[in-house]
């Protein structure tokens, strides 16, 4: 069968091809340029006709996903802007938005095949920052802080509230729509919610500084001497949970695979960290992943990470349950993260 991947060239999206295929899905998916497509094209070889990319240059354009949807068994819609650069709310939630249920629209109308849809959503849907307690989230909860940060504040709301506001609206949305539509739609609908994710890059990056958001803060507060600008205070605060990547693409790949998922929320997680915990990780590998900087890594406050309270914990349970996923551990991620930074010469 065949599965519509969007914004395929993506960190998580490039892994999500790669399983599918490995799977032996055949994979259509969107970029939104010719040297994007060509760039996934290289990186996933020898798959022959079972990888078909197309553009889609404007997600947000009326009917964008039209053609895209025909002829495919399932969706997988990844494509949204994550980064901590947008002044104008309204960057990252337009595109968040309108691509979502653009697709869910598009799938109605044309997908006549089309049987389930994921949406990509994300932790930030679901958490609450700042609480005076600790607070085990469900997938029950939702952010509506953010929203009403962004609703209240506008421009002035800090950048990464923007980007959240932007993953909840969507998801919401892409509920809201699934509710209105669901006794005409021949799919259902998973929205999947990842915290943090880190790892080992597959997709094209041409730099270590123009690494994705997640993995860049990685990168940042691991490997470089100045821990990306953190204080030692910073590195042992309490940094919500994480997932390793692969497991991020997995649980897309189950997401449509097991019957029990469809009209679920799902939080896929491995656990809460603070940056301390992966610095001491990155520090204790041996044999070392990096051989170039073993000794010289950057090692913070060691130890210091055991005594953090994580303000933020997920109940993965129920991932855990419906997609039957057991996540990687922060030793494997950081292993071969750091492998894939020496194989870079980074
Ligand atoms: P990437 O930045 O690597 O991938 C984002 C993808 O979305 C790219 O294909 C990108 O295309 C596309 N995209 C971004 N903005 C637009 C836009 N305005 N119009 C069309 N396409 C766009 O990030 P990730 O792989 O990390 O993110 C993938 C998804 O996972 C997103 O929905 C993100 O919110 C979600 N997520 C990520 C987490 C993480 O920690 N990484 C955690 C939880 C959720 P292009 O390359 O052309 O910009």
């Amino acid at each position: 069968s065949k599965v519509l991947v969007t914004g395929a060239n993506g960190y998580i999206a490039v892994w999500l091809v790669k399983s599918l295929l490995e799977k032996g899905y055949a994979v259509r998916g969107t970029v939104r340029s010719a040297d994007k497509a060509k760039q996934v094209a290289d990186i996933l070889t020898g798959y022959g006709e079972k990888l078909e990319l197309v553009v889609v240059e404007d997600i947000t354009k009326e009917g964008a996903f039209d053609e895209v949807v025909q002829d495919v068994d399932a969706i997988e819609h990844t494509a949204s802007p994550f980064h901590f650069n947008a002044e104008d709310p309204q960057e990252l939630i337009g595109p968040a938005i309108q691509g979502t249920v653009g697709v869910l629209k598009s799938a109605s109308q044309y997908g006549k095949s089309v049987k389930r849809i994921v949406v990509t959503s994300s932790c930030a849907s679901v958490l609450t920052p700042g609480l005076p307690e600790p607070k085990v989230f469900t997938e029950s909860d939702w952010n509506e802080h953010a929203i009403k940060l962004v609703e209240e504040k506008g421009k002035d709301a800090p950048n990464s509230e923007k980007y959240r506001a932007s993953k909840t609206l969507a998801e919401k949305a892409a509920w809201k729509f699934y509710e209105e539509n669901k006794s005409s739609v021949k799919w259902d609908l998973v929205t999947l919610c990842p915290p943090f994710v880190f790892g080992p890059a597959l997709h094209h990056v041409a730099a270590a500084e123009s690494l994705n958001t997640s993995a860049d803060a990685f990168y940042q507060s691991v490997v470089m001497p100045d821990y990306g600008g953190k204080s030692l205070d910073a590195l042992r605060a309490p940094m919500s949970s994480w997932v390793d990547v692969r497991d991020a693409a997995l649980s897309h790949v189950l997401a449509i695979e097991k019957e029990a998922a469809g009209g679920e929320r799902l939080i896929v997680a491995s656990g809460p960290f603070c940056w301390q915990d992966f610095i001491d990780t990155a520090n204790a590998l041996s044999p070392h992943p990096m051989p170039s900087k073993e000794g010289i890594l950057p090692k913070g406050a060691p130890g210091q990470g055991k005594d953090t309270v994580h303000m933020v914990r997920y109940d993965t349970s129920k991932a855990q349950r419906i997609l039957g996923i057991a996540p990687k551990g922060m030793e494997e991620t950081t292993r071969d993260t750091l492998a894939d930074y020496e194989s870079r010469g980074w």
